[in-house]
């Protein structure tokens, strides 16, 4: 008899923690997907919001339509109603469309022989148990979400509608590794940004047959009214962690809703 599953949780349709594959210029992302349409959020971006980081600015996903209605869509709707320059107003917090779509993502890693503790592919030594590791590492798939902005999705689509058997045609979309790999680019008006290049790969040798795509309505938090506007007046989101948690009430902070830094709330779009 054993209580403890063998891999402690870390099975195939586990994420890992993660829920979602971080596009990164350090390191490409190695992802399969597991459905062949995306599904449509939308997200308003909070710049006065609290981080338990101590930073400014959060997005959260539109509840309106989901699970009742959106505060911050309702003030918008009475900015741009009520003044011609309302969709400028600095209230005005406009909802970005996002698609996104279940993904397996494959990590490099090593497995101590003795102990079973994993590590990342560059380890050597185990530090649990001393025991040397592996010299090469090996591909385990998580189960995660993916999202982006449409013109992203667009050039997968594009690469995946280009990619054929040896025959011509058409392939399982579902059945191609893509490495995403980013790259800063500068753009329109000298302007920064992060491109993400999707790259077909041979398939990995495996085994997926395990792994249960990700909930996407159970992935994302959605906010109530109430919390919404916590948000929006500069509140913080480790009060509503807590209070969610205890089952209890958050204070709503009353003073005048802080200078924002612009710097902060660039990153969520980069
Ligand atoms: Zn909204
Ligand atoms: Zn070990």
């Amino acid at each position: 008899m054993s209580l403890i599953p063998k891999d402690d949780g870390r099975n195939a349709g586990d994420s890992g923690g993660k829920k979602w594959v971080r596009l990164s210029t350090d390191k490409p992302a190695l992802i399969q997907l597991l459905a062949d349409s995306t599904t449509v959020i939308w997200k308003h971006w909070l710049p006065q919001a609290l981080n338990p980081s101590g930073k400014r600015g959060t997005s959260i996903v539109c509840p309106g339509g989901l699970k009742g209605e959106c505060p911050i869509c309702k003030s918008n709707k009475n900015l741009a109603d009520h003044t011609k320059e309302g969709k400028k107003h600095n209230d005005y917090l406009r909802a970005q469309k996002r698609f996104v779509v279940p993904v397996i993502e494959f990590e490099l890693e090593k497995v101590c022989p003795s102990c079973e503790t994993v590590y990342a592919a560059s380890t050597v030594t185990c530090t649990n148990c001393g025991t040397d590791l592996p010299e090469k590492g090996t591909w385990k798939p998580y189960s995660r979400l993916l999202e982006g902005a449409r013109a992203f999705f667009e050039q997968l689509e594009l690469v995946l509608s280009a990619t054929t058997d040896i025959d011509g045609n058409q392939v399982d979309v579902k059945s191609i590794p893509i490495l995403l790999k980013s790259k800063m680019i500068e753009g329109e008006g000298g302007v920064i940004r992060r491109t993400t290049v999707p790259i077909i790969q041979q398939p990995l040798k495996v085994d997926i047959s395990e792994v249960v795509p990700l909930s996407i309505e159970d992935a994302y938090t959605i906010y109530t009214e109430r919390e919404i506007k916590h948000l929006v007046a500069g509140g913080g989101l480790q009060g509503i962690f807590d209070a969610r948690k205890d089952g209890g009430e958050y204070e709503i902070e009353e003073k005048e809703v802080p200078q924002v830094d612009s710097s902060d709330s660039l990153s969520y779009f980069q």
